[in-house]
């Protein structure tokens, strides 16, 4: 029986040897050389200094400490609503106020008009979501930021390995957040990465991830640890081990020749077959310049729900990405009203999309939603 799952983890030998060399090699499983090393090769591959990176243990991590490297307690946080729980919840670990903005409905990328409604002088950043790897208008978000005087920090999760205006995401702009999860363009088990050319931001993300311990990284790197320190800020363990590392470097080297042509052969295909069918609509992507880490579709007049049970029926993963916060109780019950994006979370509907389906797998998903639709349009 087939089966086909949303996502998963794309890892094997190679992966398994280079963690089997830090045990058995190294034996030093905390963050040392191995971190370093990964560091200096996402850095080479976006072709910035190494001294712009800064790998954590999640990709909620690096948005944490983003925001709090930046921020006081109580400043607000201009971002969309309809991302994953974790933008929100990096937010309000760091003490700032995350205001749920609205989207464009072709792109999913933050409404900057809107955005600019709820502008207020407590406001310190705007977060721009590279939801489904699509950076949007960014130069106009820099535009926004420039005019308002804020940060900006982008959640650039899905984002890892695309291209904006033939640039690197995390290769230009103010601080940017990868994130290494087990389903993620490249995953390091979990992780996640700062990438930011201001160094004093980079140096508190470097020491908050080791408890606030000032300059513990560089003497981690260099096989000793700190014994006599001092402290500044609240810190946490955040650090990535030995063990993600080598994980994450044998994916770097698979992305550019394997994962990322993948992908986006396979967005493609989904495209091909179904961007003409009644009823289904895609968002505006520009396949040449990102690496898709999801396969989000609209589904219209209220039958998402009728194709999910289908496609599920026939053993076919799917997911709804994602819940909008603003309607979440903690943060704030629904009582924002956001028309757009509520309207879209009902449509929302997530295909099966990773380099370990087949071109026959990604047929038979797009049947089964021809299928359907042939049904229901009668
Ligand atoms: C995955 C993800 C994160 C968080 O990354 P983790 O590594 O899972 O903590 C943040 N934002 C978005 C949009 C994500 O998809």
């Amino acid at each position: 029986m087939r089966i086909i799952r949303l996502s998963r983890s794309i890892v094997g030998q190679a992966e398994a040897e280079a963690v089997s060399r830090v045990i058995i090699e190294d034996g030093y499983l905390g963050m040392g050389r191995e971190v370093q090393l990964f560091e200096k090769e996402i850095a080479e591959f976006l072709g910035v200094p190494i001294e712009w990176v800064i790998c954590v243990n999640s990709g909620t991590a690096a948005l944490h400490l983003a925001v709090e490297a930046v921020t006081a307690p109580g400043d607000e946080v201009l971002s969309q609503s309809l991302t994953y729980l974790a933008t929100f919840q990096a937010i309000s670990a760091a003490g700032a106020i995350p205001i749920a903005c609205e989207i464009f409905p072709q792109n999913v990328t933050i409404n900057l008009q809107d955005a600019e409604k709820r502008y207020t002088s407590s406001t310190k950043i705007v977060m721009p979501v590279h939801y489904a790897s699509n950076p949007g208008d960014l130069d106009s978000i820099y535009d926004f930021a420039r005019k308002y005087g804020l940060r900006v920090i982008e959640d650039a999760a899905h984002a890892f390995g695309c291209t904006y205006k033939g640039r690197k995401i995390g290769s230009f702009g103010d601080i940017v957040c990868f994130s290494f999860d087990g389903i993620k363009n490249i995953t390091s088990g979990e992780g996640g990465a700062v990438v930011t050319a201001d160094q004093e931001v980079a140096q508190y993300v470097r020491n908050a991830r080791l408890l606030g311990v000032e300059k513990d990284t560089e003497k981690r790197y260099s096989g000793q640890r700190s014994w006599e320190f001092d402290v500044h800020n609240q810190g946490y363990r955040y650090h990535m081990s030995n063990i993600m590392a080598a994980i994450g470097r044998v994916q770097l080297k698979r992305f550019a020749g394997e994962f990322a042509p993948r992908r986006q052969a396979l967005a493609r295909k989904y495209r091909e077959i179904l961007d003409k069918c009644v009823g289904i609509r895609f968002f505006d992507t520009d396949l040449n310049a990102i690496v898709p880490h999801i396969q989000p579709i609209r589904v219209l007049n209220a039958k998402r729900d009728a194709l999910r049970a289908f496609l599920e029926e026939r053993n076919i993963g799917t997911g709804i990405h994602y819940k909008p916060n603003h309607l979440l109780s903690y943060y704030g019950y629904g009582r924002v009203s956001l028309p757009v994006t509520e309207k879209l979370y009902e449509e929302l509907l997530t295909l099966p999309l990773h380099p370990g389906i087949s071109d026959g797998d990604v047929e038979y998903v797009c049947e089964s939603v021809k299928e359907f639709l042939h049904n229901s349009y009668r």
